[in-house]
């Protein structure tokens, strides 16, 4: 079959592979559309582990049911939790998945063989069905949308509140939507590039956006709240971006920390201890709330389709992730057709 790799610092090959099987413990799925993920260009940059075939959010049918031909037959449409929890550590039985302490054992897409490839092995237990009416890009939709539901989930947004979102890459942009799901009154967004800016303020969750380059965003953006926001999701990751999350939340607010750093960020710690200011990490989701995002996406309660820029095939993903990567481009999500 065909498949994309990792071949070293921001490149991609495009590789035939073995297709693989059902084994005794795992289904085959015929991989339909896989979403680009912005922790897919993080891998990217860093251009390894050589030869990993990534992509974790995607919608497919069943090729071969393996051991689930009770529960599925071919032909049926479904999107996958990507983990393959161990369901012993004490995580697991509390189905915090994405706690499993040998979580990085087999993570597809990120350890072991992901979706961009024609075909994908996946543990029945992580097999959702999705209606017919549901398209094959909104099947995609589902993980970064559970991402997103679960920061949101964490920062508690009440009815009410007033939401800063801080970048509007695709989590940004859900964390915008499920915050006004959630009955938000003012949401903010503050982004560098100007046509992200603008694109986030034309979907509609989002009532005001600020240049997060501007030297007087942390003043305004308290002028706007009248002190600071009640619930701050930091989407971006940056140092500057974190920093300017803990600035602009008010008093006993909330910050969610959900972009991905790799190094260490000092914080003015004067103002959290001040300001009461609760600061809680966010990271996966869990199976709930995934069959949540199938539910909203399925019933267009949440609208997905309007943040898919593009769909590639294989041979356009090393192209995806350069556009996808352009400080300057309003791309935020890529599709991939295998
Ligand atoms: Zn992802
Ligand atoms: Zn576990």
């Amino acid at each position: 079959m065909k498949a994309v790799a990792i071949e070293g610092k921001c490149q991609l090959k495009l590789i035939d592979t073995d297709q693989p099987q059902a084994t005794d413990s795992k289904l085959l799925i015929k991989v339909e559309r896989t979403g680009i993920c912005g922790s897919d260009i993080h891998m990217w940059h860093n251009g390894a582990p050589v030869g990993l075939i990534m992509g974790h959010e995607f919608g497919g049918t069943i090729a071969d049911p393996g051991p689930a031909k009770d529960k599925f037959t071919a032909g049926e449409r479904v999107t996958v939790l990507p983990a393959n929890p161990c369901m012993e550590c004490k995580y697991c039985q509390q189905r915090l998945y994405a706690a499993c302490v040998n979580y990085m054992a087999d993570a597809p897409g990120i350890s072991t063989p992901g979706a961009y490839a024609e075909y994908f092995l996946a543990n029945p237990m992580m097999v959702r069905k999705i209606p017919d009416a549901m398209s094959m890009e909104q099947g995609a939709m589902v993980e970064p949308s559970a991402v997103a539901l679960r920061a949101v989930h964490l920062g508690n947004v009440q009815p009410g509140d007033r939401v800063l979102v801080v970048g509007s890459g695709i989590i940004g942009l859900l964390c915008a939507a499920w915050a006004r799901i959630s009955g938000a009154a003012y949401v903010a967004l503050s982004e560098l590039n100007p046509s992200r800016r603008e694109k986030a303020l034309a979907f509609g969750d989002v009532d005001e956006v600020f240049d997060a380059g501007d030297p007087k965003l942390q003043k305004k953006l308290l002028k706007a709240t009248d002190g600071g926001f009640d619930k701050t999701f930091e989407c971006a990751g940056p140092a500057p971006a974190v920093q300017s999350a803990i600035g602009a939340t008010g008093y006993g607010g909330t910050v969610v920390l959900v972009g991905v750093n790799y190094d260490m960020v000092p914080i003015y710690t004067m103002r959290v201890n001040m300001r009461e200011i609760m600061i809680k990490g966010s990271y996966g989701y869990s199976p709930e709330e995934f069959d949540t995002c199938i539910d909203y996406i399925a019933r267009q309660a949440l609208k997905t389709d309007r943040f898919v820029d593009d769909i590639v095939g294989l041979d356009g993903v090393q192209n995806a992730f350069e556009r996808l990567n352009d400080p300057k481009g309003d791309a935020v999500k890529i599709m991939v057709k295998p």
